[in-house]
């Protein structure tokens, strides 16, 4: 008997989303059948899917469905700029309570301005500036003449994803935790999440190493010297910024999978949106939705596919198959059969 048949089934929660996302979420799922992850999908649509599909851009089903699972891979969600509905993934978020925002870098593609880059960033997902407190005073007959904004950090939200940026670090045998923040100006709101950092890296002592530094100067050293780090941790806006540069550093949003981790669910993405101006075209390069699947595997203990997975997608890259974005001129079938050609066993 091999394997494969005596997986059980884990119940999943597929969400195709807008634009390009049916196209690279069918990419995701032709390639994790082939790995034979024995995922039993329950598809749902969300974002403007829905909308036209039943009116409600988070349907109550999709939330069920999640709440079932604990388990989402969700493509890209388009989200109206200015009036429309609150962000779908920020409410997925908020719903789930997924405080801890994974986004692992690596290099895959020789050439590029960085080799060899492997960094992590942990994003605190749910606080900080992210939490929207905001309103104007007016002043003379300008209403709008001053704006405010609050930001909120808790102790208790800095200790646990801190502990989650150091247990990672732990498990994937990686030697330093950085933590980064803004304490010499926000001495409040980052300096409660600078102090968390330390009294939580006395508990690791001798296991896991701990750097501190000012967001700027991140910034400046992860373009100067990016191989000095290795998992990262930070507040919510924080994390925003220093993980598209991150992303930046090994080839753009097209190679960037994302995590969205809390205590009962977790939901698996690509960092990039649905692509409207392809949408529709098959040309959409599948890579990012590919690693976060393999983040997924990961999540439940199928690190060795993960790892089969990473494995093609390197030898598909490297035998020259790419997407048009990544200069090549596979479309997105064709790039997903070379990824399954090339699959170990397969
Ligand atoms: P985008 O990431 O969708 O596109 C930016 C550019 O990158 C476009 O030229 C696009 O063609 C290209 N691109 C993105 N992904 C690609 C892929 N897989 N293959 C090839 N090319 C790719 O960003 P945008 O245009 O700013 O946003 C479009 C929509 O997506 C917006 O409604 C936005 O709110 C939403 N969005 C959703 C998420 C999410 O669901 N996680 C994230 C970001 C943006």
């Amino acid at each position: 008997m091999s394997i494969d048949s005596i997986d059980t089934q884990i119940p999943a929660t597929l969400i195709p989303g807008d634009g390009i996302g049916p196209e690279i979420t069918e990419a995701a799922v032709a390639i994790l059948d082939a790995l034979g992850a024995p995922f039993d999908w329950d598809r749902h649509q969300g974002g403007m899917a829905a909308i036209k599909e039943g009116g409600d851009p988070l349907p109550a089903s999709l939330i069920a469905s999640i709440r079932h699972t604990k388990l989402a891979l969700k493509g890209p969600l388009t989200t109206p700029v200015g009036g429309g509905f609150r962000s779908v993934n920020v409410r997925l978020r908020e719903e789930f309570g997924l405080y801890a925002n994974l986004r692992p870098a690596k290099s895959m593609v020789k050439g590029g301005r960085y080799e060899d880059i492997d960094i992590v960033l942990v994003r605190e997902n749910l606080e900080g500036l992210y939490v929207g407190f905001e309103h104007y005073i007016a002043v003379g007959d300008d209403p709008q003449a001053v704006a405010i904004s609050s930001g909120i950090n808790t102790r208790s939200e800095a200790r646990r994803i801190i502990r989650f940026a150091f247990e990672y670090a732990l498990r994937h045998g990686r030697k330093q935790v950085t933590v980064v923040h803004k304490a010499n100006v926000l001495k409040a709101l980052t300096g409660l999440f600078l102090e968390a950092g330390r009294e939580i890296a006395l508990e690791y002592e001798g296991r896991v190493q701990m750097d501190e530094r000012i967001v700027d100067a991140c910034a400046m050293q992860l373009v100067l010297n990016p191989w000095q780090f290795d998992v990262i941790v930070t507040t919510n806006l924080f994390g925003d910024i220093l993980s598209d540069e991150i992303a930046g550093l090994v080839g753009g949003l097209g190679m960037a999978p994302g995590a969205n981790i809390g205590e009962t669910a977790a939901i698996f993405e690509a960092v990039h949106g649905s692509a409207p101006d392809i949408a529709g075209q098959g040309v959409a390069n599948p890579l990012a939705l590919l690693l976060a699947s393999a983040l997924i595997l990961e999540h439940v203990a199928l690190a060795d596919r993960a790892s089969r997975l990473r494995a093609a997608v390197l030898r598909t890259l490297e035998d020259g198959i790419r997407t048009r974005d990544l200069g090549g001129t596979a479309s997105t079938r064709d790039f997903t059969s070379a990824i399954i050609a090339r699959l170990e066993g397969h």
